[in-house]
């Protein structure tokens, strides 16, 4: 068990992400791929019970040889029994059940890292059986018949065979083809009754610089109607609103969530209801994505460094005040900033500094030095006592950020700030699984993780370096 090693990405390649929403081509797909969704939690479920049963026995007879929760000897294991346990194992691809496996030997990892205090983030349970109504279907190819069709409106995944994309996946099918890009993994994901192919690939990618790699910018996020405040180079303020149709989509999903609570669970009025509460979520999350990625992409190709606050967006969320000020905390994405921020600025060759928690960017007057003691949340402005002076709190936040020039600390780089992390190996619990995977190159990287990345309405306009899926992240703080 032991650490999870790291996954280095080779020199002049980036670890990227891609994402297409795709639909089947053969009305007995769909059982199919529900088949592989099952197989993938039938596989992990079983090796839950292997290593629960050996821990017990060993809480009773400590004598009882330890069973190794590597990919390995489980899927060792597997292969003896599979036949015994799971006759109809050839309907499904052998990826299925690796990747249930691998998934459990992750979580196993996560779960004892955590206890022995070698994980940072909330503290992670042991794995729990998976049940199909809790369970998010989804399954792992690394191997064997995939790939991006020529005509580029076609994944084809082994065993399930091809499924057509909706949007074209021109953008990586052509590097693929050129063999600037290499696909490690693609993974089949449900969400609602949407189907997804999640491509984790290596990307050749020369380095890059930003337009102005002395200047610096300084970004101060918020919930109000200024989403973020942008405090350019040249003393320039930019006020980022919310995207447009964003208040609309809120009231009507306000509007939408009364009628389902009023319908009986159940019935068919309740059902429509939230099918359109889903349809309205999705719109939303789509919107607020777009607006992450336009402000990240532009400011990381424009500024050699980016100043952000380091925000406590978790406790933001757990404990601040009203529900109303809870919810719109997630809802403006916060939390998704910083971490989009810090892969974009190493692509960009740029970098990103986490301002200090304690730093009152807020609070101080810029340039002048004034205090402000007992700034509320709701104070926009506030006169400053020094020069006496009307203070813009957002502004003034921005320009402080931009100015920041504190030590940065081990965390913060740590957790997605200044030097970009290297993309961790999560999907396969840290062990080398199947190499090749149709990689050919100096380095063999046993995976990437990055399969969940969404990141590719902005990749349209150009192919951008990644040299790291930003880890953790998800402790920021507010003042
Ligand atoms: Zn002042």
């Amino acid at each position: 068990m032991g650490r999870r090693p790291h996954f280095e990405v080779p020199e002049g390649w980036v670890a990227r992400g891609w994402r297409f929403e795709v639909e089947t081509t053969t009305p007995d797909q769909r059982t199919l791929i529900a088949q592989h969704f099952g197989a993938r939690r039938f596989a992990y479920n079983w090796a839950l019970a292997q290593v629960k049963a050996n821990l017990d026995a060993r809480a009773a007879d400590p004598s009882v040889p330890p069973l190794a929760w590597t990919l390995p000897t489980l899927r060792k294991a597997w292969n003896q029994v599979k036949a015994e346990v799971a006759p109809w194992w050839p309907c499904c691809s052998k990826e299925a059940y690796a990747c249930g496996i691998a998934d459990l030997v992750a979580a196993l990892n996560a779960w004892s890292a955590s206890k022995l205090g070698r994980r940072a983030g909330p503290r992670v349970g042991f794995p729990r059986f998976k049940a199909r109504h809790r369970d998010h279907g989804r399954v792992r190819f690394t191997t064997g018949a995939m790939r991006l069709e020529a005509d580029r409106r076609h994944v084809t995944l082994p065993v399930i065979g091809p499924l057509r994309s909706k949007e074209n996946t021109r953008r990586l099918q052509r590097q693929v083809a050129k063999g600037r890009a290499r696909v490690l993994s693609m993974t089949l994901s449900e969400q609602g009754d949407r189907l997804f192919v999640s491509v984790a690939t290596l990307v050749a990618q020369a380095p890059r610089r930003p337009s102005q790699p002395d200047a610096r910018c300084g970004v101060d996020l918020g919930i109000g109607a200024e989403w973020a405040v942008v405090a350019h180079a040249d003393d320039r303020i930019e006020r980022v609103t919310h995207p447009a149709p964003w208040a609309a989509v809120q009231q009507q999903r306000r509007q939408i969530a009364r009628q389902a609570s009023r319908r009986i669970i159940g019935s068919r009025g309740h059902r429509q209801a939230k099918a359109k509460l889903a349809a309205l979520d999705r719109r939303a999350a789509n919107l607020r994505q777009e607006a992450i990625h336009t402000l990240t992409t532009q400011l990381a190709r424009q500024y050699g460094t980016i100043v952000v606050e380091d925000l406590d967006v978790a406790a933001m969320g757990r404990s601040m005040g009203r529900r109303a000020f809870r919810r719109s905390v997630y809802q403006a994405g916060l939390g998704q900033v910083r971490p989009t921020m810090a892969y974009k600025t190493s692509w960009a060759g740029g970098r990103l500094v986490v301002a200090d928690r304690w730093f009152a960017s807020s609070k101080t007057h810029h340039g002048c030095g004034g205090y402000h003691a007992d700034l509320r949340l709701t104070d926009r402005v506030w006169v400053c006592s020094a020069c006496g002076r009307l203070v813009d709190r957002n502004a003034n936040a921005a320009l402080n950020l931009r100015d920041w020039t504190g030590p940065v600390s081990d965390r913060a780089v740590q957790r997605g700030g200044v030097a970009a992390p290297v993309p961790f190996v999560g999907d396969h619990g840290g062990q080398a699984h199947a190499p090749g995977v149709g990689v050919r190159g100096p380095v063999r990287p046993p995976q990437v993780a990055g399969a969940h990345d969404t990141r590719t309405d902005l990749s349209s306009r150009r192919e951008e370096p990644r040299t790291g899926v930003p880890v953790g992240g998800q402790s920021l703080n507010v003042r």
